[in-house]
């Protein structure tokens, strides 16, 4: 019975028994043996030479050193929170560095003795070093083991406690892969194996915990791969395809006199390529017949709102209302301004309802946009509510995506038996794998185009030791009837400590740019919503020059006489939020400026991602390259998403096996959309069982 094995529950497997078995699954989430199974390593260590020091560059992956403990140095004083070690071979010295663990290492180092280092060397201060490398005393048994790249496995101190560290855990995999049975069923459709030339699932097993050289592993973690993206796809895919045939949507079949005129006598300026190309998108998906459910994507400034409107106003043409809402107070004024203003002269009923909408209003609001006099409305979440009833609603567009979840989403579809259209827009782009992915049943749109005349922000990587002429830069720049935004990072975790730096960066700006001749604003979380709101209006009006601020400045917030975005402790920031940041300023006609301030010596990452910074200000390079640098776990609004747990996959690494994968499936539905082909039987099993496993999952949660 091939399947029952890998479906024993793991305390069955020799060597591992109740007592362990019960650390593996609390641990590891390891119930089974094809749990274990699917448990990878996450790196392999290059087993079959040795590295010298010499050698050494930063290129290099986790490599081996054999050599000599010459020295062991405590730092930190009474309470150690640093060892470092002295390690030399024949061509060299480096450190090697605990931060943890450190009583360990200290009763096992031994000076003099001989061992073998595993790890990745990093240059600091240029010099190198391995910080937490893995070590082992040097035996003529370790020369031997060359030859071959050897899993390094997750684990935790609790398992280790088991002796179920890295080790331990390719022991456990060794057993159970000496159990596999010969005839181990194939988990894709055979047609699946042969065109994408795939290793069969067996020896992909065996060659992902225990490869017999790189080409093989390759191989193996290639099929692997392939598997995890392409499920993930067709279950994508499939729902997509669900939602397209229970929901029919409205048939928006003609462009009419309101988007006519308003494009040719109204619209101030000629649209970006991009923005046209975006237009089709929206109209070829409206006038099918299906429900439109598209994402836009667009860096700050390129353009989102008018192609809304024209939307919108696509909509009215055909017969129905439109909405938009913003995540924000502020947002929802700014949007109803621009929009009451592009539409002078067209007679379109555009109305605005937020929270602190009076209820006389909102009564007049309620009943405007049920008997079908209001064509338009904007406001916020306010929006949502349950007796907030358009007569026919016909698009949907929501503003800053991220801001709101899904479940607010759904609750605006189902206002109507036939659900509107919805445009959903983000400033925030995000790399091409992971829309797939994160929003692979959505449609996605690209503005990758700038208004033309824009003038990019020129943005500078300034050192601490450099604030004398920072500061020069900024009364030059104040004299000229320029604003000014300071930015301090705001890091949950400390926030107090926070708040102090910025405190103190206040004061210190308040002493560098006294009174009279210069006002400074300050704006952070722990202010009154009311303050917050005088302050940031001061700002806006003229009134201060200098806005003082944590990360709480308003997405979006337009004050166009800003020019200047000095963002201090940079390096504390991510690539996608510092791009968002510097999104603040080069929104008027004069040349703006961003200043990235980091302390003098900062880490290779941190002076890679001020280069990006002061390379491009295109947002969707930058997320990209946010995604290689620090994995897509960290980009903005992806942490919650469960669709990123992945096993083996990697969305920084992959994009060529994740396009082919969606490709396939693409073939697959395309063929035999409900799976009822005989070869597809694997498949529709697959995507039943995870099914049942998300009901299951959404009663417990
Ligand atoms: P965002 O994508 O950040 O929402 P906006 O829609 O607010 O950008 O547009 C930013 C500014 O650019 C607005 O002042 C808008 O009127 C202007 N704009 C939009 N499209 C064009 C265009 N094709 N040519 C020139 N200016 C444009
Ligand atoms: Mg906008």
């Amino acid at each position: 019975m091939p399947s029952s094995y890998l479906d024993s529950p793991i305390e069955y497997l020799k060597g591992v028994g109740p007592h362990r078995g019960e650390i593996l699954k609390k641990e590891l989430g390891i119930f089974t043996f094809r749990d274990l199974l699917h448990h990878f390593p996450f790196r392999y260590v290059d087993r079959s030479r040795f590295y010298t020091i010499s050698e050494m560059n930063e290129e290099l992956p986790y490599i081996q050193l054999k050599g000599v403990v010459k020295q062991i140095t405590p730092h930190g004083g009474k309470r150690i929170t640093r060892l470092v070690a002295q390690f030399a071979d024949e061509t060299g010295s480096i450190e090697l560095i605990w931060f943890q663990g450190i009583k360990w290492m200290r009763d096992i180092l031994k000076v003099g003795k001989q061992y073998v280092v595993f790890g990745k060397p990093t240059l600091f201060n240029s010099r190198f070093n391995i910080v937490h490398p893995e070590i082992e005393e040097y035996t003529p048994e370790t020369a031997k083991a060359g030859g071959v790249l050897q899993g390094v496995y997750g684990t935790t101190e609790k398992c280790k406690a088991l002796s179920l560290d890295s080790k331990g855990i390719l022991k456990l995999q060794k057993m159970l892969l000496s159990g596999l049975p010969s005839t181990l069923a194939e988990s894709l459709p055979t047609s699946i194996i042969y065109s994408e030339k795939l290793m069969p699932l067996r020896e992909a097993y065996v060659n992902i915990h225990l490869p017999a050289n790189a080409a093989l592993l390759q191989q193996a973690e290639q099929r692997l791969k392939f598997e995890e993206l392409f499920l993930i796809q067709l279950r994508l895919l499939k729902s997509k395809q669900l939602r397209m045939e229970k929901t029919s949507g409205k048939r928006f079949d003609k462009i009419g006199d309101y988007f006519n005129t308003f494009y040719h006598e109204h619209l101030p300026f000629e649209l970006t390529g991009a923005q046209k190309r975006v237009l089709k998108e929206i109209r070829h998906d409206c006038g099918s017949g299906k429900q439109m459910n598209r994402l836009l994507q667009g860096d700050v400034g390129s353009g989102k709102t008018v192609v809304a409107l024209l939307a919108m106003l696509m909509s009215l043409d055909n017969g129905y209302q439109s909405c938009l809402m913003a995540p924000t107070e502020i947002l929802a004024t700014q949007h109803f301004t621009t929009i009451t203003n592009l539409l002078q002269g067209l007679q379109v009923n555009i109305a605005f309802l937020t929270g602190s909408t009076k209820a006389a209003e909102r009564k007049r609001i309620l009943a405007g946009l049920q008997s079908g006099e209001i064509n338009i409305l904007i406001g916020t979440h306010a929006l949502i509510e349950d007796d907030v009833q358009f007569i026919n609603a016909g698009l949907v567009v929501i503003d800053e995506q991220h801001r709101f979840g899904v479940q607010q989403r759904a609750s605006l579809w189902m206002k109507t038996k036939e659900p509107p259209h919805v445009l959903v827009m983000t400033a925030t782009p995000i790399p091409r794998t992971l829309a797939m992915t994160l929003y692979g049943d959505l449609d996605v749109s690209a503005l990758d185009e700038m208004p033309a005349g824009r003038k990019p922000v020129k943005t500078v990587h300034r050192f601490e030791s450099q604030r004398l002429a920072v500061i020069g830069f900024m009364r030059e720049q104040i004299s000229l009837g320029r604003q000014i935004y300071i930015v301090y990072p705001l890091i949950e975790e400390s926030e107090k400590l926070d708040l102090n730096n910025l405190m103190e960066g206040f004061e210190s700006i308040s002493r560098d740019f006294p009174l009279p001749d210069y006002r400074v604003s300050v704006v952070h979380g722990r202010m009154k919503a009311k303050d917050k709101e005088t302050e940031m209006q001061r700002f806006k009006s003229g009134q201060t020059h200098i806005m003082v601020a944590t990360t709480v400045i308003e997405v979006g917030v337009d004050v166009p006489n800003a020019s200047v975005m000095i963002i201090e402790n940079a390096e504390r920031f991510g690539l996608s939020q510092l791009h968002q940041l510097r999104g603040r300023v080069g929104r008027g006609a004069e040349q703006s400026y961003c200043i990235l301030i980091t302390g003098d010596k900062k880490g290779n990452d941190a002076r890679k991602r001020m280069k990006i910074m002061c390379d491009t200000t295109n947002g969707f390079e930058i997320a990209e390259m946010d995604l290689q640098l620090r994995g897509p776990g960290d980009l903005t609004g992806t942490q919650q998403s469960g669709i990123l747990d992945l096993h083996i996959a990697d969305l920084a690494k992959d994009q060529k096996i994740l396009e082919r994968a969606r490709e396939v499936a693409v073939n697959i539905l395309t063929n035999d959309a409900n799976l009822l082909l005989p070869e597809n039987n694997l498949l529709k099993e697959k995507l039943n069982h995870y099914e049942r496993q998300q009901a299951n999952f959404s009663r417990v949660s």
